[in-house]
């Protein structure tokens, strides 16, 4: 009896020696077919472990860089006293920042979310690079500070703009891409305002042409810049660094500015009845800045509408200078505790010193930027004789802080 000839149960061909056709116990198979359904199996393999990668690698990056706003403040809160509108302005500022370069890869949503750069206006010594280093450590992003003054355009004796760049990436150890993820905190912005019809401050036209060279890279542009930093050669190798999701912060004091509110707001909040409004209120005015107040000011329309949160900082008053020298995580109290420990030496301040202490740094008017000279004047005597005062302990009073004492040792 001629056997029956085996057919394959997906293509329905006939056994052939060119194409064997082999049964399991319920079904059938050829050999084209069976390389065919190996093939998509491969293939359906190799697409799944890609895309589960994708996802790992980006969550791991979300996970390793996106702190909440709450968490973002919480940090902050760590290291800066009091500006509690500023901290949160610049957590928020922050989320969104990150979260729009790390999340931002549905390609079906078009929405494209713009940079969300910061605008920090206060008094020197009022925390606003300490906010900007503290953000930038926690989230272990590269910083690069630059002065506002020390600026150039291309071209003219001085610093770059773009060199603000290449100490970024120096910041990120030569990592590009880390450093295209960075923050860039520019100083004294104020400093660099054209000239103003409504200010006397002599400038000449420079402060314009340094802010349209930052408005370059604050935009978001590719930029060339020498490795080493300094001018550029020709024939020079240079590196290229995209500032599209460089995060930037600008601070300034903006001294003046609550004249120029005034005056829009109608001379009622300064002007003859100046001297009766309370310190609160001549404070609060500040809160009422408008964009319109910043070009008055002198700054670039441009600039300004690349700038979208503002947030004040108000100037450091004797109870916050106080909290300052004895609270932050590494204030300068900790500190000296610290070094004295490590000479196995007690050391205590008074609260007359540390009142002492804020009323001297208040007067040199540099807000609390002071208080570390003041402090180290204090305490280089102490410091000099430290090893011998071991298993002693120091006691800093107001007398000793005026100069009139010396220091307590028992
Ligand atoms: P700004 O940039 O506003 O001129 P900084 O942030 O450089 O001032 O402040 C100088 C120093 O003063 C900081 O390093 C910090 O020690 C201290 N400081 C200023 N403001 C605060 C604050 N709000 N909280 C804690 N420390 C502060």
């Amino acid at each position: 009896m001629k056997k029956e000839k085996l057919i394959c149960d997906f293509c329905g061909i006939e056994d052939t020696v060119q194409n064997p056709v082999i049964a399991g116990e319920n079904a059938t198979i050829c050999q084209s077919c069976a390389k065919s359904a190996y093939e998509i199996i491969e293939k359906h393999k190799t697409e799944s472990s890609d895309s589960n990668e994708l996802t790992d690698v980006s969550n791991s990056t979300i996970q390793q860089n996106i702190l909440t706003p709450k968490e973002l403040k919480t940090i902050l809160d760590e290291y800066v006293i009091g500006q509690e509108k500023a901290k949160k302005v610049l957590s928020v500022a922050v989320y969104n920042h990150y979260k729009r370069i790390f999340k931002q890869s549905d390609s079906e949503d078009i929405t494209e979310l713009t940079k969300s750069n910061v605008l920090l206006i206060g008094p020197t010594g009022s925390g606003k690079t300490l906010l900007a280093q503290t953000i930038s450590k926690y989230l272990d992003v590269p910083l690069a500070i630059a002065d506002a003054t020390s600026l150039t355009e291309a071209g003219y004796v001085g610093d770059d703009v773009e060199n603000v760049v290449t100490r970024l990436i120096q910041a990120a150890d030569g990592d590009i891409k880390k450093a295209e993820q960075g923050i860039i905190f520019i100083d004294e912005i104020d400093k660099i305002a054209r000239m103003s019809e409504n200010r006397s401050i002599t400038r000449d036209v420079s402060g314009e042409g340094v802010q349209q060279a930052l408005l370059k890279i604050v935009e978001g542009s590719q930029v060339n810049v020498p490795p080493k930093g300094g001018r550029k050669h020709p024939g020079q190798d240079s590196l290229q660094l995209d500032t599209t999701n460089v995060l930037f912060i600008c601070g300034g004091a903006f001294d003046g500015m609550k004249d120029i509110i005034g005056k829009r707001e109608g001379g009622n909040i300064l002007g003859f009845n100046q001297e009766k409004k309370t310190k609160v209120e001549q404070e609060n005015i500040m809160e009422k800045i408008e964009a319109d107040d910043l070009v008055k000011y002198g700054l670039i329309p441009e600039l300004i509408g690349r700038l979208h949160m503002t947030a004040i900082l108000e100037e450091i008053d004797e109870d916050a200078m106080i909290h300052i020298l004895k609270e932050p995580k590494n204030s300068l109290v900790k500190q000296y505790t610290k070094l004295f420990k490590m000479d196995d030496v007690d050391l205590e301040f008074d609260d007359k010193s540390l009142i002492a202490i804020a009323k001297a740094a208040i007067d040199r008017k540099t807000g609390a930027r002071g208080l570390r000279s003041i402090l180290e004047d204090i305490m280089l005597d102490v410091m000099y004789e430290l090893p011998e005062y071991k298993g002693k302990k120091v006691t800093i009073t107001e007398d000793v802080v005026n100069k009139i004492k010396l220091p307590k040792v028992v």
